[in-house]
């Protein structure tokens, strides 16, 4: 038995990114405001359990609950988990434990960081205190994290609040952020790798003889994998089209500009590409264009009219 070497099949780091907006209801605005404080709030449910972190509706009835007490600074941990690897972001940049906290006064767990040297210096059952942010400003980060508290069992008692602070927070930016490794897998990465020659190649699928591009290594109608690679293009038909007048961040490219789903010559399935080198609002469908390619010859940064006639709408009407 032979095997056909196979090229490296390609990696590469991959991070989303992106600032998450919220508003905040009144007992997460309370909440929040609270810990600017140094008061942690939790909310009393129809059946007097208190809920730290608060909520806005009972989760057992559904009512909207609005009773707001404060609890202690001190509690218990329930759960925990050793963390000997803090990532970007994390409450601390050593290693410590992640612990489920039932605060004095509180029935339920609050989620966060305990300072310890170790795993062998958390217990559940151990008892822990708040170790307050240096500066506040009204986040879950107020709390800096929890450490170890000798004080002995705390008060249950818990004090109604108002919920009413100066200067109240309403509204929070998360910042979300994945970290990836990315693999196109084989298909992929020949396409990518065909492109840095200038030349588009697809897949075929060996049952119903689909030209996909880009391939994804398998047709998804017959559900065999893709063997033949073909060529395609490099002219291809405008199949349908949008005019995008939203800048995006990152991409600068003056607006209006046209987006549209092309079908390269002798592929069965249209990719993607921005139309350029025409008027936004003279772009059609069956306009034949052409690729131009980036700067460094590694993919189309776009495609132009190539000037021949439209292509007639039943040689594409498939492929819309
Ligand atoms: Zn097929």
């Amino acid at each position: 038995m032979t095997t056909t070497p196979q090229p490296e099949v390609l990696r590469a780091p991959l991070v989303v990114e992106f600032p998450f907006t919220r508003s905040l209801g009144p007992v997460q605005s309370a909440f929040l405001t609270g810990l600017r404080h140094r008061t942690v709030l939790g909310v009393r449910t129809t059946d007097g359990r208190t809920l730290v972190p608060p909520v806005e509706y009972d989760p057992v009835t559904a009512d909207e609950i609005r009773d707001l007490v404060q609890v202690a600074e001190t509690g218990t941990v329930t759960t925990w988990a050793w963390n000997p690897e803090p990532r970007r972001g994390q409450p601390l940049d050593t290693p410590f434990a992640w612990v489920l906290v039932t605060l004095d006064g509180a029935d339920t767990g609050l989620l966060h960081a305990l300072d310890a040297p170790g795993p062998d210096a958390v217990r559940t059952g151990q008892r822990v205190r708040i170790r307050w942010a240096e500066e506040r400003t009204g986040a879950i980060t107020d709390i800096a994290c929890f450490e170890p508290d000798d004080s002995g069992p705390g008060s249950t008692r818990v004090a109604p609040h108002t919920g009413e602070f100066e200067d109240p927070v309403t509204g929070i930016v998360a910042h979300a952020r994945l970290d990836y490794t990315y693999s196109p897998g084989g298909a992929q990465t020949r396409y990518i790798n065909a492109l840095a020659d200038n030349r588009t190649v697809g897949e075929r699928c060996p049952s119903c003889h689909k030209v996909y591009i880009p391939p994804r290594g398998a047709c998804p109608t017959c559900g065999v994998a893709t063997t033949d690679q073909v060529e395609v293009g490099p002219a291809g038909t405008v199949t349908t089209y949008c005019i995008v007048n939203v800048k995006a961040k990152n991409l600068d490219i003056e607006l209006p500009y046209v987006y549209a789903h092309i079908a390269l010559d002798g592929a069965d399935l249209a990719l993607h590409g921005r139309i350029a080198g025409i008027p936004y609002d003279q772009v059609r469908m069956g306009l034949r264009v052409e690729p131009v390619w980036s700067e460094d010859g590694r993919y189309p940064d776009h495609y132009r009219p190539t000037g021949e006639p439209d292509a007639d709408y039943d040689t594409y009407k498939e492929l819309i």
